[in-house]
């Protein structure tokens, strides 16, 4: 009796542990940026970089195949949306995975032709997560024009993005164009892009969206209040200064701060590992169970299985 309740329990331990290892996406985290890229880990972000395209296309901020995204998964890979692609039809198949030296690791289709402007952002900035370019009509007409829009007159954007830089005009989609950034992205998040529309890094591609919206609805906002009144007037000195000091506390670069490297840049790993925080879900728990763990709860289960046998035998007798 003893010897098949045995068996029976070992067998019980075998459905179980295969069961809960089906459950996870895999026992191991794939640390390895290509692996990552192709495992079910890898979703969450995909689908964020997708609803951040859509948001733009549904927003008009991208006409035709303009406009792109890309998502830094390691230090030296990054996930972009491909070329010649309308943002409201891109799928999680279409996305592309590059390197930082613009060599793709993967995708069917080609990389973005602008890519070579996200990777020059991410190279200068290692704590840039996410990169966003795109052709928002209000922002853009400031672009054409050559124009920076006066500040602090907002507080959203003092603190979310402050007044952008303006880079100077090259042919789109050349390491020229590319380049034009530099000397801006330290002390900005957003920047205009003379004759083209706006960039705008961050830590996630959703707050990357963020910023373009915050953006492009403070240059349209700008525009009519210019028709009520030529004069505009600012914050005083001591409510942008309250602002500024919101702004720090968000940890968002600012050209008033001036270039001190982020806390976040000089924890940048080394290793070209995926970040670490990719591999958690939402609440902050592992995605993926160590062997160790597997065995915990398929013991844990098992014992309470063998428990209420057993009980079941006792009120039988
Ligand atoms: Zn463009």
């Amino acid at each position: 009796m003893r010897d098949a309740m045995e068996a029976n329990c070992s067998a019980l331990r075998e459905a179980v542990a295969n069961c809960i290892g089906a459950s996870l996406p895999q026992a191991d985290p794939p640390r390895d940026p290509r692996a990552f890229f192709n495992s079910a880990a890898c979703r969450p972000l995909k689908a964020e970089v997708i609803r951040s395209g859509y948001k733009l296309w549904e927003r008009q901020y991208v006409e035709g195949n303009g406009g792109n995204l890309s998502a830094r998964i390691s230090p030296r890979h990054v996930l972009c949306t491909p070329t010649m692609l309308s943002k409201a039809d891109v799928g999680e198949r279409d996305l592309c995975l590059v390197n930082l030296d613009n060599e793709r690791i993967e995708g069917h289709l080609r990389q973005t032709s602008e890519i070579r402007l996200h990777l020059e952002i991410y190279k200068a900035l290692p704590h840039a997560r996410a990169v966003i370019h795109c052709h928002p009509p209000h922002a853009t007409a400031y672009a054409v024009a050559g124009l920076i829009p006066q500040g602090n007159l907002l507080p959203e954007q003092e603190v979310f993005v402050g007044s952008p830089a303006i880079s100077p005009y090259e042919t789109p989609g050349t390491q020229a164009f590319a380049e034009t950034v530099l000397p801006y992205v330290r002390t900005h998040n957003a920047i205009l892009l003379t004759h083209h529309g706006v960039v705008c890094w961050a830590d996630t591609p959703t707050h990357a969206e963020w910023y373009v919206e915050i953006l492009e609805t403070y240059c349209r906002t700008i525009m009519l209040a210019r028709q009520l009144t030529p004069n505009l007037t600012e914050f005083a000195p001591a409510k942008v200064a309250e602002l500024l000091q919101m702004k720090k506390g968000l940890g968002l670069p600012d050209e008033r701060f001036g270039e001190a490297p982020s806390p976040a840049l000089a924890a940048a790993p080394a290793e070209d590992l995926v970040f670490a925080d990719l591999l958690q879900g939402q609440d902050g728990r592992p995605l993926f169970a160590a062997p160790e763990e597997v065995e915990r709860l398929t013991e844990s289960i098992v014992a309470r299985v063998r428990e209420f046998i057993r009980e079941s035998l006792v009120e039988r007798q």
